[in-house]
């Protein structure tokens, strides 16, 4: 196992973290037996970085992690979990959350505690709130130790929370895919450079981009590579060439999955693959935006929309539907970023009313309203409101 600093406090982090968001599943519960092997066996080969949330599991990731790292495995690791924003209603609510938590974790500190998905609006909302003084409270009481945030917004929103908080650490969606979206390379940076840790969610793009079947014309590109590698290995040693990414959290829950990423994860130093390696890297990026339907690079120019539809975030999620298929899955990813269960707005493409506004702002003269039309045609139609109910029930869980 390859370790990276956290730039604030030194803490010697193994570059593979476990995220317990997808762990292995028995009628429809996590299996216990199964998901603690597998964090006890990473544990054991090295990894000490160990990430939940609140809503994971339907909240049952928290208390199996308690189990899971007893018999001594919790002072192995630095643990890390999230107040979840989308529940938080007024400032008490951020201690009721915080304090509930370390009872369902069984520890008197959370090591590495952030703000749960933030973007530009939910990060005003929570300053509105107070978080500030709560983080800064939850320290003063050795309730945290670090505080962050994770993030799924625009770049300049990204920026702007770095800049508001003597954060330790953030968390951002990044992988080959997503250079030039979300906070993309420059958030990196910029969070590098002010000196914090980057945890990375989601270097497999939610797994998609580790399928061992992927898309044939991506296939062929991976096969001109002289050193045989998995969809897997080329997407996970991506991101830990740069040697800004402190961890990268991978949710693991197949026995096989785990060992490779352990092997991959002793062998990732940063700057490790070769100029031809990524090369072949950014042909494999190019050729699944080639393929994807819409050309929208998530810059956010367009927005905001007087009707409130989310448009970078409708064209991104259609995208995945076409490059990936899985209808289903997607549809749920659909509900999860636009119903406005987290973010308390809703941004569905059907709300649109073609006033226009997008048009002239697309750097990308995307025609907008049209493209539009068709996600809702293909995400808005059946199962969309049963989907709403499952992850309003998900996400809206209360402290009794
Ligand atoms: S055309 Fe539609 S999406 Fe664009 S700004 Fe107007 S209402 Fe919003
Ligand atoms: S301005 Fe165009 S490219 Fe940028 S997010 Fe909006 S639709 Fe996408």
């Amino acid at each position: 196992m390859l370790y990276r600093k956290m730039p604030g406090n030194g803490d010697e982090l193994s570059i593979l973290g476990f995220g317990c968001m997808r762990l292995p599943q028995k009628e429809g519960r996590i299996d216990t037996e199964k998901a603690t092997r597998q964090v006890r066996h990473a544990i054991d080969c090295g990894v000490n970085y160990v990430d939940t949330a609140w809503p994971y599991h339907g909240g049952e990731s928290e208390s199996f992690l308690a189990g899971a790292l007893a018999d001594g495995y919790r002072e192995r690791v630095k643990l890390a979990t999230k107040l979840p924003s989308w529940s938080v209603q007024n400032r008490p609510d951020m201690d009721r959350f915080l304090n509930a938590q370390l009872q369902k974790l069984h520890t008197s500190q959370i090591d590495y505690y952030l703000i749960h998905g933030l973007n530009g609006g939910t990060w005003d909302r929570m300053q509105a709130l107070g978080v500030m003084e709560f983080l800064d409270h939850a320290k003063a009481t050795g309730r945290i130790a670090n505080a962050g945030f994770s993030f799924h917004g625009l770049l300049p929103d990204f920026k702007r929370i770095v800049d508001a908080y003597p954060w330790q650490f953030c968390q951002i969606q990044y992988n080959f895919l997503d250079e030039q979206h979300q906070a993309g390379t420059e958030g990196l940076q910029v969070a590098a450079a002010k000196g914090l840790g980057v945890i990375v969610m989601q270097p497999l793009r939610g797994g998609t981009l580790g399928r061992p079947a992927p898309p044939p014309a991506i296939k062929a590109i991976w096969s001109e590579s002289e050193t045989p590698r998995t969809p897997a290995e080329w997407a996970l040693r991506w991101v830990w060439n740069h040697p800004e990414a402190t961890v990268a959290l991978s949710g693991m829950n197949e026995d096989a999955q785990v060992e490779e990423n352990l092997a991959i994860a002793g062998q990732a130093y940063p700057h490790s693959l070769t100029e031809a390696e990524l090369a072949l890297v950014g042909r494999a990026g190019r050729k699944y935006r080639e393929i994807m339907k819409v050309g929208c690079t998530g810059c956010g120019y367009c927005e905001p929309c007087p009707m409130g539809v989310g448009i970078a975030a409708n064209f991104d999620i259609y995208n995945h539907l076409h490059m990936f298929g899985s209808p289903g899955e997607t549809q749920f990813l659909y509900v999860v970023r636009l119903s406005g269960v987290i973010s308390g707005s809703r941004g569905y493409a059907l709300q649109c009313e073609r006033c226009g506004d997008c048009v002239v702002k697309c750097p990308q003269g995307l025609e907008i309203p049209d493209l539009l039309e068709k996600v809702a045609a293909e995400l808005e139609g059946e199962g969309l409101r049963e989907k709403e109910a499952m992850v309003r029930g998900f996400f809206t869980r209360v402290i009794e």
